[in-house]
């Protein structure tokens, strides 16, 4: 990737999209927005979308097209000269959201970026067992994601983030009827926005996540072309 990129990770709830990128985030420079951290802001703060966002997060559904879209133009514009590379976690979900990026994308003031889409691949079965042991910080500003079962994303101390020691929980909507009902959403989706993609030209790489996060980190350093 050589010109300022945009860079797509798609995939379930849990696939390990926070993960990767917070590698990307740590070893590259690069910059990243999260649209669950970012809803999962508004709702804590209050704000006049987040009563929209909270109903839409307890109860496993997806917030609205237009709300999500213009979060992102606004992250966009105010982040975009910062670096050479934004992720997008979480981000297009459906295909009016993947709609509105290339629409985006079309302004002028983004006029040089390249799209590069991923898709992050993981069973089901598997998706659950991670989303079962997840923990994540609870200050809205880290939001970093743990693990209680598998070692590598083990916090150093039971219960306490390593990157800001605040407390670690549970997310509210990582319980069994929440996370079968996002899984159900993201099924409904994920088909039509991968056709939305190869329609429109773009090569969907593929990654695969059934290994350690720096595994995932090296194959997608690889397919992607970049270099540390
Ligand atoms: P996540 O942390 O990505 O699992 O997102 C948590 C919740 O935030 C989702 O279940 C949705 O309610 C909402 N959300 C996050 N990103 C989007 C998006 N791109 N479109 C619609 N809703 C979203």
């Amino acid at each position: 990737m050589s010109t300022k990129s945009i860079v797509i990770f798609l995939g379930a709830p849990g696939v390990g999209k926070g993960a990767l990128s917070r590698l990307c985030v740590e070893k590259l420079g690069w910059k990243e927005l999260s649209t669950g951290n970012e809803c999962r802001k508004h709702r804590s703060e209050g704000t006049k979308i987040g009563q929209e966002i909270d109903f839409a997060i307890k109860s496993g559904k997806l917030v609205a097209d237009d709300v999500i879209i213009d979060m992102v133009a606004e992250w966009l514009k105010e982040n975009i000269s910062l670096t050479s590379a934004v992720i997008l976690d979480g981000f297009p979900r459906t295909t009016p959201q993947a709609q509105g990026l290339v629409d985006l994308l079309e302004q002028k003031e983004f006029g040089s970026l390249r799209l590069h889409v991923f898709q992050l691949v993981l069973s089901d079965e598997k998706i659950v067992e991670r989303l079962s042991s997840r923990l994540v910080c609870t200050e809205k500003t880290c939001q970093a994601v743990y693990s209680t079962v598998y070692d590598q994303f083990k916090p150093k101390i039971e219960g306490v983030c390593d990157l800001c020691g605040s407390t670690l929980v549970c997310r509210d909507d990582d319980n069994p009827d929440t996370i079968r009902e996002r899984l159900r959403t993201y099924h409904y989706h994920a088909q039509a926005l991968l056709d939305f993609y190869k329609n429109s030209g773009y090569k969907i790489e593929i990654i695969d996540v059934d290994q350690p996060a720096q595994k995932v980190f090296e194959g997608f350093l690889n397919v992607a072309d970049v270099h540390q």
